[in-house]
């Protein structure tokens, strides 16, 4: 899969894609994430990329023609099954929506920065438009970063079987169930009893409790 991120500041992005799984993914050639910089297809003699809002006016706004020009050259290369706008009036992210893109072939991610990008833009180009919260961020480039993650890490073959994406937390509706690791007793706390009774369909069984417990417990509103 191919995720191209259009931002003003690519750099944000460095420790993030070297480390951990998302590097191990376009290691393996699972993954071929592409940065590219608005600010090089800037009409601006000065590569400005921004400019004053129109209207009520307190703040800056993306121009529309730089981010334009990088999306149509994108287009000329591939074809996109979509055009994503970071943005915090955007759908949640949730897990179903990262499955759901992780079976796509090529996507671009638009980061926003100052007030957001011109509305022309979002008409013209964008297919999906997606929030990973309600709070706001200074820019697109984390919520693209968690986006690219949760993607990534689904992608056959990127996570070994020991940390399979089937096991986690909304992969089924529930959260995950408590995992515990070596010593059997830590600090006079003890492992239960059961996951080490070798029973395997007793320990699903416990598993399946337990992630129906938390999620009674902390999020009812997934068992609704
Ligand atoms: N004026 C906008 C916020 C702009 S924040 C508003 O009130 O809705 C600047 C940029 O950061 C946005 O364009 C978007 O790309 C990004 N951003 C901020 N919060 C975000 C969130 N919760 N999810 C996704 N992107 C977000």
């Amino acid at each position: 899969m191919r995720i191209d991120i259009l931002t003003i500041f690519p750099d944000m992005f460095s420790g993030f894609l070297s480390d951990s799984i998302v590097k191990r993914a376009q290691e393996k050639g699972k993954a071929e994430i592409v940065l590219h910089n608005i600010r090089d297809f800037s009409t601006d003699k000065f590569k400005r990329v921004d400019d004053y809002s129109y209207g009520h006016g307190a703040g800056m706004v993306m121009k529309a023609e730089p981010v334009a020009r990088w999306i149509e050259h994108l287009q000329s290369e591939r074809d996109y099954d979509e055009i994503i706008f970071m943005s915090p009036d955007g759908k949640v992210f949730q897990q179903n929506i990262a499955n759901h893109l992780s079976t796509m072939e090529n996507i671009i991610l638009l980061c926003g920065h100052y007030k957001g990008v011109d509305e022309r833009i979002r008409e013209k180009y964008i297919t999906m438009e997606l929030s990973i919260g309600d709070y706001v961020l200074s820019g697109g480039e984390l919520a693209a970063a968690v986006v690219t993650d949760a993607i990534v890490r689904l992608l056959p073959g990127v996570l070994g079987n020991e940390s399979s994406a089937l096991t986690d937390s909304f992969q089924n509706g529930l959260l995950s169930a408590p995992v515990y690791t070596r010593p059997y007793e830590w600090r006079g706390m003890k492992v239960p009893d059961i996951l080490l009774s070798g029973n395997e369909k007793l320990i699903d069984e416990w598993n399946a409790e337990q992630a129906l417990r938390r999620t009674r417990e902390r999020r009812p509103d997934l068992l609704d």
